[in-house]
């Protein structure tokens, strides 16, 4: 990760294909692009590659936990269950669709507790989402049969853990409905956009209308569409989905690369007294897209973080102190700063964020450090940084 730094000639003939032939949108135009279809030859794909039977493409990450959501029929006064730690995407989606966030604890797995999602079901609860971050993933056994008992919709958000998989099944594709980022730092990158990918026919069509405005793409040519139900457009290009394409065919690529890089620098820094690591589920394999590993206390991770910084091993974060990434700095959910009115209901939601500490999440995240694995380094190199970064933390021990 990210995948744009092995950009190559595949990329760019798959985008000057989409040029040479001048059609940049990925619906109608049906005689002028001769057969050209990059987002649903992309749509295929990812299909095959995530074991799902079907994928819609949508704009970005967060448009396609958004479109999710709402497929599968969520919106004003719902309560979705999600992890403290995840990028900032996983609220925005709920509170724009007017449902509210319901935030609990993380365990060592780095996302969900399965403990603290049951404790937190209420009569209003309609999902769980999961957030497999930094390229791991949580419980999902526990998971899932905790949504199968309380009859909810499970959502997958793997847009941090392409290419992992758990008891054989690639992320994003073992709950109800999965979610994947392409943007520019991710491990397929489209530039922007977006993937939602379900077994579920049913929320594969809401997915593929909502996300065009509602049309029911029925017919040739975008003629004869009727609009069955409200819709927006959060549609992919042809340019998108083009540079998709190229990436989504090296994906075991990358995912080997990750994993050999990810792999040397583990080994490295496994016997460093105090260092640990995250749990991987039983059955679990990660993508490899981060190396994350504890340190004993707050006081020691925040040294490792900085002798890192000041001694060139970069793209290393302790997300405690981090605004994108957990719940800490997020003020602007907390204090309700929104440009429109929102609703009384989900003001009376999120009151419960002014009060509420979550000390099982700051246990992990204080302690945690996160390196993320590229793609171009060389082995040579990752061999010397996993020295340097052993050394480093030896000597705040
Ligand atoms: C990147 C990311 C998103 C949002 O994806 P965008 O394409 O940037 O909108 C959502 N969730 C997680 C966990 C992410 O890392």
């Amino acid at each position: 990760m990210p995948g744009f730094e092995l950009f190559s000639d595949l990329e760019r003939n798959e985008v000057n294909d989409v040029l040479d032939n001048g059609v940049l949108m990925r619906y109608g135009f049906d005689g002028m692009r001769k057969g050209h279809w990059k987002a649903k030859e992309l749509e295929a794909e990812l299909a095959t590659t995530f074991e799902s039977n079907h994928v819609q493409l949508v704009s970005s990450g967060t448009a396609a936990v958004s479109v999710a959501l709402a497929s599968a029929g969520i919106g004003a006064g719902d309560e979705v269950i999600m992890p403290t730690f995840t990028f900032v995407a996983s609220f925005e989606a709920i509170m724009m669709l007017g449902a509210i966030p319901v935030l609990v604890d993380i365990d060592d797995t780095l996302t969900l507790d399965p403990k603290a999602v049951e404790a937190a079901i209420t009569p209003k609860t309609k999902a769980v989402m999961i957030v497999q971050m930094c390229g791991s993933m949580g419980n999902m056994d526990a998971l899932s049969k905790i949504c199968n008992n309380h009859n909810l919709v499970f959502i997958e958000d793997a847009c941090q853990a392409i290419g992992g998989t758990y008891k054989g099944k690639p992320l994003g594709s073992i709950a109800d409905l999965g979610c994947f980022s392409f943007d520019f730092v991710k491990t397929i990158t489209c530039g922007e956009g977006g993937a939602v990918v379900t077994n579920n026919k049913a929320y594969y069509i809401n997915a593929d209308h909502f996300s065009d405005h509602g049309h029911d793409h029925v017919g040739n040519d975008r003629g004869a569409e009727t609009h069955p139900f409200l819709g927006y457009n959060f549609r992919i290009s042809e340019l998108h989905a083009a540079v998709g394409l190229a990436q989504v065919r090296r994906l075991p690529e990358f995912i080997n690369i990750q994993k050999r890089n990810f792999t040397i620098l583990r080994n490295a820094i496994a016997d460093v007294p105090g260092v640990t690591f995250r749990t991987v589920p039983e059955g679990g394999e990660e993508s490899y897209a981060f190396l994350n590993f504890f340190m004993p206390n707050l006081e020691l991770a925040q040294k490792v973080s900085e002798a890192f910084k000041t001694n060139g091993v970069d793209a290393c974060w302790n997300y405690y102190h981090n605004n994108w990434h957990y719940i800490r700095k997020w003020n602007h959910l907390k204090d309700l700063k929104s440009l429109y009115p929102i609703s009384s209901e989900v003001k009376e939601g999120l009151e419960y964020l002014q009060t509420k500490s979550f000390d099982q999440s700051d246990f992990y995240i204080s302690r945690n450090i996160s390196c993320l694995i590229k793609l171009s380094w060389t082995e040579e190199e990752v061999r010397a940084r996993g020295s340097k970064m052993a050394q480093l933390i030896k000597a705040i021990n």
